[in-house]
């Protein structure tokens, strides 16, 4: 199999006659993809459905499924037919919290590498891009990547970075930012120190005028344009689709209204706007769900922010494609915050990095409840590294959801989040990766955490909180309806939304190392084919 994503393999004619259009002479990947009925059988299908049931067939007709079984081909008459070959195939994952926004608007031409695990690999990725990028601008690949996934536990250096024939920047999640020789210059000549190796300091969360913060912010000033965001985010939701997510919870970014060198900065009020051109294009390859991020002081009853936004936007408004969410992954403003959101009727979501912030969080929302019930509003605490029974169970009286994922980067011992105490106590318990700046979206790697209790590197981060293969799956698909607050998503059965990636090896079977390698063949969301590695 091909293991470069390219247009080529997007807008191949496989198997299943993928059809490409070229619209106004927009971008080389351009594509509008019709859905198509078909049906699949020879399958090992995990519909994930209430009784978990597997079966061999599955007829999709007007991107939903028409029924799920083992005796259900016959009902498909004479539609397109799809053997799987004992494949096995799961419902679309769902990533109930992540920062694909910020992804797609990175500088550059930027290539994902979450499925790379060597530096020669990485090499020849980048090598792969090189024919689509005009000399002079930058090969980028900024967050979600690090030097925990490779052999090398490291970046590629400056010397073999040169093997690229342009400039390139590397801005990981963890490990550092690297450049090359071309690279260099240019930072150079702009006033960015540059190491011997290629190194570049500082960057992360901290703008500023030095290091990795003022290369990013320069990357952002001068090669970040209204087609680059267009370009990275139709190939990031097409890379992702190859890893089998069909739905992204975005949870928002930092406000900037200038270019940042802040990785997790954007202009939170335009960065929608290159998911909106595809989405009106009908070209997103994969279902984007955002909530909006507020931050005002917790003592001003004001609000200037969010105020405005509860009386000038919806929740929940917009298509099965692209639809706006609740309020997150920060609330802002304490407990007035709160109430105004509990007021206004939407959903909330803050993380808490510790216990102290937990227990913070669960107090601040047992009082707005008090006056307020948000029994039915799927209020949600992500991350939760540290919990206590008694505050789970709290939260668990008051309505509330947990996501836990977030792990594959982590470093030290019993790190958390408490997979199996949380899963077992049976408060809501979705799955989310929290990649895109921090640490990986890559959903197989953050799968393996949970399933291992080990980070990317091997090292036991996580003691006796592992889960079974089936729990993972389940939470990152049927138990996050809940999250995206879709019923008709996340499982595999009749009148859902048709999204399914056929796994190219069986996950369920595969020695623990090999889980981090699994990739879809075959996607498809809402019966359109939007990765074909034509295998099938
Ligand atoms: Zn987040």
């Amino acid at each position: 199999m091909d293991k470069n994503i390219s247009r080529r393999t997007f807008l191949a004619t496989g198997p299943l006659g993928l059809v490409s259009l070229r619209i106004n002479g927009l971008a080389q990947t351009s594509g509008v993809i019709s859905p198509q009925d078909m049906v699949l059988v020879n399958g090992k299908i995990y519909t994930m459905d209430a009784s978990k049931r597997v079966v061999s067939q599955v007829v999709i007709r007007n991107g939903r499924f028409a029924a799920a079984g083992n005796n259900v081909a016959g009902q498909a008459g004479n539609l397109k037919r799809i053997d799987l070959k004992g494949k096995t195939v799961v419902p679309g994952i769902i990533d109930a919290h992540n920062h694909i926004v910020l992804v797609g608007n990175r500088p550059g031409w930027h290539v994902l590498m979450e499925d790379v695990f060597t530096v020669p690999d990485a090499i020849k990725r980048y090598q792969a891009k090189v024919a689509e990028v005009p000399r002079g601008e930058f090969i980028t690949t900024v967050g979600p990547i690090s030097a925990m996934q490779f052999a090398e536990q490291r970046l590629p250096n400056l010397s073999e970075l040169d093997a690229i024939d342009r400039p390139v920047y590397m801005q990981a999640a963890q490990g550092g930012t690297q450049t090359n020789s071309a690279g260099k210059a240019w930072l150079e000549a702009r006033g960015v120190m540059v190491a011997a190796n290629g190194g570049i300091a500082g960057g992360g969360f901290a703008g500023g005028q030095t290091g990795a913060a003022l290369a990013l912010k320069l990357l952002r000033e001068q090669m970040l344009t209204p087609a680059a965001r267009t370009r990275n985010s139709l190939e990031a939701l097409t890379y992702y689709a190859r890893l089998g997510i069909t739905t992204h919870l975005d949870n928002g970014a930092f406000q900037s209204d200038l270019p940042s060198g802040g990785v997790a900065n954007e202009n939170t009020y335009t960065m929608y706007n290159p998911f909106l051109e595809l989405n009106a294009g009908n070209r997103l390859p994969a279902r984007l769900r955002f909530n909006y991020l507020h931050q005002d002081p917790p003592d001003d009853p004001k609000l200037p922010t969010l105020s405005q936004r509860l009386k000038h936007s919806y929740p929940f408004f917009g298509n099965a494609w692209m639809k706006s969410g609740g309020i997150g992954e920060f609330t802002g403003g304490g407990v007035n915050g709160l109430r105004a959101i509990a007021a206004a009727g939407w959903r909330a979501e803050d993380h808490t990095l510790n216990l102290d912030s937990f227990r913070k969080l669960v107090e601040e929302r047992e009082k707005v409840n008090a006056e307020i019930p948000i029994k039915n509003l799927h209020w949600v605490i992500s991350h939760v590294p540290q919990t206590t029974d008694d505050l789970v169970n709290r939260f668990k009286a008051m309505g509330g959801g947990l996501l836990v994922g977030w792990g594959p980067l982590r470093t030290g011992m019993n790190v958390g989040p408490a997979y199996r105490t949380l899963f077992d106590n049976g408060i809501p318990l979705g799955y989310h990766s929290d990649g895109g700046d921090i640490t990986a979206i890559n959903p197989w790697l953050n799968f393996y955490t949970m399933i291992t209790a080990r980070n990317l590197k091997g090292d036991a981060v996580n003691a006796g909180q592992t889960l079974t293969r089936q729990e993972v799956l389940w939470l990152a698909t049927a138990a996050n309806k809940w999250f995206v607050r879709e019923d008709d998503l996340g499982s595999i059965e009749a009148g859902n939304r048709a999204d399914i990636a056929v796994l190219d090896r069986d996950f369920f079977s595969v020695p623990d190392e090999e889980i981090k390698h699994v990739q879809s063949v075959l996607t498809i969301v809402g019966g359109k084919v939007v990765h074909n590695a034509a295998v099938i």
